[in-house]
């Protein structure tokens, strides 16, 4: 990941992560040797003209991983720090995410080397339609969608699809997800990780005979997962948003914060920082204070062998990627903490996006409630699904969702057969 540091490569780290669940499944060698490689990687070095008349080169990359249960799908980034070990992981995160939710993709990730903070907003636009021409040949609606991620917006989205469009020769909506509704977006996209993460929380709840009207939920990020997150789980289910943070620091009430109005406050002062009536509190001290729900959205790598046997809430809801490191969830698992892994607690995105795929692939928009409704059905049925998993091998949640997305993955790859 973009600031996990250089010793850790991140491809190694998503390749030990198929052979523990391998050996849980006890898969021989071809198989297991399939699922640990990409299927097809695409390297692009390409020249874009700056606004001062020169032209620089950039690379870009996109890994299809594993495309056995249906066409891929996965964000594409811009990052200076951007490599191929990096994409080949997230292409293979995105992979299991999908099969754990059952949606009919397989994963895929892209990602161009650049620094978008330093570039004008038409050296960004030449940069992607350059780059979507680029990966044009093994991209589309049948072979692998697009979408956006680190530094990539609906904007970005746009470009890709009109640059699609422009050389086919007529609009092409469903070559990416993300994009605005006026172009064939889907209703309920922009909030669909957070709400797709309070269902998953609201399962959990159950299960473990805790109440969330009045449980006290903590918040490291509020932004776009994060916000949303606590809304509804403020609105819809009266829990009690005891703190949120950003990157600027967090703030506390035990009262309860409203979330709607610390988003206001942030929205005209840059920060959740100073919010009326609240405390201040660090980004290290949300993770092991006192509340029921915890929920990191922000980074990755926040939950570590050295604040893990700290952290008092009951249940931990991944709506970031990857921010607990392998030794930290053994450590919460054996204190009874019930952890809901990323590729499920935050899956209501491409599940989402897989919506407005199908939408676009009919011509027919669902309204706000019907995506919603599906969302819902979908979290609801996957979490039952991983838990099934996590309780026949007696393992964590988020083996149980490895377990879950690798099986479906394999039985697609045995049920095609190898060919010729
Ligand atoms: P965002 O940029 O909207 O929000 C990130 C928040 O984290 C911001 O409030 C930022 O200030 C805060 N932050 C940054 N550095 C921090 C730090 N050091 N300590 C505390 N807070 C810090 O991004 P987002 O879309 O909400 O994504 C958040 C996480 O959720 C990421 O891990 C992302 O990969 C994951 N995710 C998001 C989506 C989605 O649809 N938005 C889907 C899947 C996964």
């Amino acid at each position: 990941m973009a600031n996990q540091s250089p010793a850790v490569n991140p491809f190694e780290t998503a390749q030990r992560q198929i052979d523990i669940v391998a050996d849980l499944l006890h898969l021989n060698g071809g198989v297991r040797e399939v699922l640990k490689v990409p299927k097809r990687e695409l390297t692009v070095n390409f020249p874009v003209r700056m606004d001062d008349g020169s032209f620089r080169v950039y690379t870009g990359y996109r890994v299809q991983y594993n495309m056995a249960r249906g066409p891929t799908k996965g964000g594409i980034r811009y990052h200076p720090q951007v490599t191929l070990d990096e994409v080949r992981a997230l292409a293979a995160w995105m992979t299991w995410k999908c099969a754990v939710v059952n949606i009919p993709y397989g994963g895929a990730k892209g990602g161009v080397i650049c620094d978008p903070k330093h570039m004008s907003i038409g050296e960004l636009e030449r940069l992607t339609r350059r780059y979507a021409s680029e990966i044009a040949p093994i991209i589309g609606p049948e072979v692998d969608i697009p979408a956006p991620d680190v530094y990539t917006d609906a904007q970005t989205m746009a470009w890709i699809m009109d640059t699609f469009s422009m050389q086919k020769g007529y609009s092409v909506p469903g070559v990416v997800t993300g994009k605005p509704i006026s172009i064939g977006g889907s209703e309920g996209r922009g909030e669909a990780t957070g709400r797709g993460c309070s269902y998953v929380v609201r399962e959990a709840a159950k299960e473990l005979g805790l109440k969330l009207k009045g449980a006290s939920v903590a918040i490291q990020g509020f932004g776009n997962a994060g916000s949303v997150a606590s809304k509804i789980l403020a609105d819809e289910q009266g829990a009690k948003i005891v703190a949120v943070s950003d990157s600027k620091g967090g703030i506390t009430n035990p009262d309860g914060l409203n979330p709607h109005a610390v988003d206001e406050h942030k929205r005209k002062t840059g920060s959740v920082v100073g919010f009326p009536g609240s405390k201040p509190i660090t980004n290290d001290e949300i993770l092991t204070m006192k509340c029921d729900v915890l929920i990191p959205a922000a980074l990755e790598n926040q939950l570590s062998a050295k604040n893990a046997d700290k952290v008092q809430a009951k249940i931990v809801a991944e709506a970031a990627n990857g921010p607990t490191l392998p030794e930290a969830d053994t450590i919460l698992f054996q204190k009874g903490i019930t952890v809901l892994p990323d590729i499920l607690a935050n899956a209501g995105g491409v599940t989402v996006s897989y919506f407005e795929w199908a939408q676009d692939l009919q011509g027919f928009f669902w309204t706000l409630d019907e995506v919603n409704q599906r969302l819902e059905r979908v979290m609801v049925g996957s979490y039952a699904d991983m838990r099934k998993q996590a309780k026949a091998h007696s393992v964590h949640n988020r083996t149980g969702a490895y377990l879950l997305a690798i099986q479906r993955v394999v039985d697609a790859i045995r049920i095609r057969g190898i060919y010729p």
